[in-house]
C-alpha cells in the first residue's frame, strides 16, 4: 500500500484531535474530486512497517492525546489496500485501546465485498459513497455530498 499524506496531529478530518492517513488508490473517478492526485495506486510513497509503527506510537502518545485515527484517500477500501488496512485497524484495536477509527470510502456499504466488510469489524465509523457534485453541500459535517452516509457502527454493535 502507498500513501499521500500522514498528519500526526489533525483537527479537521473527524472529531477531536486525530492521526490521519490519506492512502493512494481510488477507482471511483468522482467528478469534482478534491484529491485526484491520489487516484493511482502507484502514486505517493510506500506505507512501510516503519510508518505503521510511527502511527501506532502517535496514537499511544500521551503528551498530545488523540481521540483516534482517520483513514481517507484515495480509498482505504480499494481492493488492493484492504489487506493492509485490515492489518492496520486490527493493530490499532489491539494496541491503542479507547481510540476510535473513522474510515471514508467511495464504495456504498451495501456493495462491499467480503474482505471489505471484514474491515468494518474493526472500525467505529464508516462514511460511504462517491462524491456527487450535484449533491455537494458545504454545510455537511464529515462528508462532501448529501448522498454519502455516516454509519456509526458502534451503535449497531450495541
Ligand atoms: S471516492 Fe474520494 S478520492 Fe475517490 S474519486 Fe471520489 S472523491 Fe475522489
Amino acid at each position: 500500500m502507498r500513501f499521500h499524506r500522514y498528519y500526526e496531529v489533525d483537527i479537521v478530518n473527524g472529531p477531536g484531535t486525530r492521526c490521519t492517513l490519506f492512502v493512494a488508490g481510488c477507482e471511483h473517478q468522482c467528478r469534482g474530486c478534491y484529491n485526484q492526485s491520489t487516484w493511482r495506486l502507484d502514486s505517493g510513497a510506500p506505507f512501510t512497517l516503519e510508518m505503521e509503527e510511527r502511527l501506532i506510537a502517535d496514537l499511544q502518545d500521551t503528551r498530545i492525546p488523540r481521540q483516534g485515527l482517520s483513514l481517507s484517500g484515495g480509498d482505504p477500501l480499494h481492493p488492493h489496500n484492504v489487506p493492509y488496512i485490515r492489518q492496520l485497524v486490527k493493530r490499532v484495536r489491539t494496541e491503542c485501546p479507547g481510540k476510535d477509527i473513522w474510515l471514508w470510502t467511495g464504495y456504498k456499504r451495501a456493495e462491499l465485498s467480503c474482505p471489505q466488510r471484514e474491515v468494518l469489524n474493526y472500525i467505529d465509523v464508516l462514511i460511504d459513497g462517491r462524491f456527487v457534485e450535484e449533491e455537494k453541500d458545504a454545510t455537511l459535517l464529515w462528508r462532501g455530498s448529501r448522498n454519502q452516509v455516516i454509519w456509526d457502527l458502534r451503535k449497531e454493535r450495541g
